[in-house]
């Protein structure tokens, strides 16, 4: 898909029809197959795909560190293909955060800035205003082979943030924490964005961190990005099956599409129950169309027929399977389609769902809630 098309904001990076090939002939590998995103200043952008959908190589492109086969990637309007990494005003945080281990917190952050060869008054007063940034003031003597790896990847990103760049790209700079500390480290790491106003390009296969932290994600799989789009588009309005069950969990109903009048779809399941659906973005009109629903936009109500206002009567079946949560509970129902359908609903104190399995249950769909997906 194009970038959505901003007017008022100003683009930090531009990526236009980059395609990436490794090797050549037979063998030739596709990594990235004419990817287009446009990145705004001082956005938190996240490429969000499974292992091997081509993020890294995106990423090592816009640092300088790979050249793409075909395509352009513009900085601040202007073409960068020609520039070495360390001429760009672009810093990278790795996974592995590759501190001096021999150095001090202090020297680890300030070396940049020395390489650059910045006044010493300069220096010290940057680094102190990034030790203060990543909360590692108290620590500044420390030797980096002495301090946990949660705060190594904080004086990470003080000594990528040191001279001020005009993009940080990291690369999965979480994954090597466990649960506690990096749920954290997304809080910290979406402020200290927020308070430099530097343009980041985070790079994850964890859609729960991209939806946490990012003002917008790129979804990508198999070298092609396949939606651009706020956390909330993503996960509410996924334009294609992969987006949709990459991103949290979801139902999907294949139904037959009747007509579509005003941009709502209605459509049949195939024990003849007729539904309204919303239409997913670019979608192109076929016979055949599948329906994707959230499973907290359903509710599991006592069976039931047609009704006045549901001619065609409701989705229905059996529960198969309660599952308690704490604060909602699962409930999956075996529909009279031939197929498992998911519910969550929010647990209320000291009041059960009320299903139990083995019985015969209705599902409603609230209302907007099922979209048509683009093939
Ligand atoms: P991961 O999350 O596992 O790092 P990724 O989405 O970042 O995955 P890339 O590292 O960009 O994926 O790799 C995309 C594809 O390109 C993969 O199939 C990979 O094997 C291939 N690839 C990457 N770098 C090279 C290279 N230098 N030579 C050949 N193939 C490569």
């Amino acid at each position: 898909p194009e970038p959505a098309a901003v007017p008022d904001t100003r683009i930090a990076v531009e990526c236009r029809g980059i395609v990436k090939q490794f090797g050549e002939g037979p063998n030739a590998l596709r990594a990235l197959d004419d990817v287009s995103v446009a990145i705004r200043e001082k956005e938190f952008f996240t490429l969000l795909g499974p292992s091997g959908c081509g993020k890294t190589t995106l990423l090592r492109m816009i640092a300088g560190f790979e050249y793409p086969t075909e395509g352009s990637i513009r900085l601040h309007g202007e073409d960068i293909a020609g520039l070495p990494p360390f001429k760009r005003p672009i810093n990278t945080v790795f996974q592995s955060y590759a501190l001096f281990p021999h150095l001090t917190v202090w020297e680890n952050v300030a070396f940049g800035l020395q390489m650059l060869g910045r006044p010493k008054a300069e220096i010290a007063a940057r680094v102190a205003e990034m030790l203060k940034l990543v909360h590692m003031e108290e620590l500044a003597q420390r030797r980096t082979d002495q301090i946990s790896g949660g705060q190594g990847q904080r004086v990470a990103l003080a000594r990528a943030l040191a001279p001020a760049p005009k993009v940080l790209l990291l690369d999965e700079p979480l994954s090597a924490l466990d649960y506690k500390l990096r749920k954290e480290m997304q809080i910290e790491l979406k402020r200290m964005q927020s308070e430099t106003g530097i343009t980041f390009i985070f790079v994850t296969h964890d859609q729960e961190e991209a939806l946490t932290m990012s003002d917008r994600i790129a979804v990508m799989s198999k070298g092609k990005v396949l939606q651009i789009g706020t956390p909330w588009d993503i996960y509410d309005k996924p334009a294609e099956r992969f987006v949709a069950d990459f991103i949290g969990e979801t139902n999907f109903l294949a139904t037959t599409l009747l007509g579509i009048e005003a941009g709502i779809a209605r459509v049949r399941l195939p024990s003849g129950v007729e539904m309204s659906a919303t239409l997913a973005e670019g979608y192109v009109p076929s016979g055949a169309a599948t329906l994707v629903v959230r499973p907290e936009h359903a509710r599991v109500v006592p069976a039931g027929g047609p009704t006045a206002d549901q001619p065609s009567g409701q989705l229905s079946g059996t529960v198969e399977n309660v599952v308690y949560f704490g604060t909602d509970t699962h409930i999956h129902v075996r529909l009279d389609e031939g197929f498992t359908f998911m519910v969550r609903q929010q647990n209320s104190r000291s009041q059960s769902c009320g299903v139990t399995v083995g019985e015969r249950v209705g599902i409603v769909i609230a209302p907007d809630a099922a979209q048509v997906l683009r093939d």
